[in-house]
């Protein structure tokens, strides 16, 4: 079975969604096998988002096309936006408490990010969560110098998943069950 790593991150934990998250996973079939409210440590943080380089261009390249689609123009470079709101994250993700938790089932990964949606509200699809219970933009983030409000990280696929999990949770933490609707589901 496959895992992956959710994050509610402060914004979602503050507007008391911690519920409706959980219930949109759980109800789409996925097990909740780990979970914790915490108040993150930075450095914490620091090791869930890395200072990749792949992940700084990607986060580059798509705030700038949304910019672009919008017909703005951006001097940054892809990097120095990727460095920029990795320094956002960092500020965000530590100054609330944030629920951690981790989801089993069938292609977890993939399915925990279809029902989490696109990175900006304002274009995510609306029966997702980020979509649903969100109304930001990369240019109302930039404007207030802070992260984009968009509820919940998702870990990007399985293999990023299992590197995330072990930052935020220790083995033992993980719980071993059975859900009663499994037969019903993989039987
Ligand atoms: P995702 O969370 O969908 O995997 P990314 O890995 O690209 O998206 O970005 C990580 C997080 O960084 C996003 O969820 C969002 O909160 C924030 N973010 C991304 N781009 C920007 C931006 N241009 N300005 C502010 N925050 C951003």
């Amino acid at each position: 079975m496959e895992r992956t790593l959710v994050l509610m991150k402060p914004d979602g934990v503050e507007r008391a969604l911690i519920g409706k998250v959980i219930c949109k996973f759980e109800d789409a079939g996925l097990k909740v096998v780990a979970l914790k409210l915490l108040k993150a440590k930075k450095e914490t943080v620091e090791r869930h988002y890395t200072e990749d380089e792949d992940w700084l261009l990607s986060v580059g390249r798509k705030t700038k096309q949304s910019y672009i689609e919008k017909g703005q123009k951006v001097d940054e470079t892809e990097r120095e936006i990727g460095l920029k709101v990795r320094s956002f994250l960092v500020k965000e993700l530590t100054r609330g408490p944030i629920l951690a938790m981790v989801l089993e089932g069938n292609s977890a990964a993939e399915i925990a990010r279809k029902i989490g949606g696109g990175t900006e509200p304002r274009k995510a699809d609306p029966s997702s969560i980020r979509g649903m219970y969100s109304i930001d933009s990369y240019e109302l983030a930039d404007n207030k110098k802070r992260s984009v409000r968009n509820i919940v990280h998702i870990a990007e696929n399985a293999a990023i998943a299992e590197k995330e999990i072990k930052v935020w949770f220790s083995d033992s933490e993980i719980c071993d069950y059975k859900r009663t609707d499994e037969e019903a589901m993989y039987g």
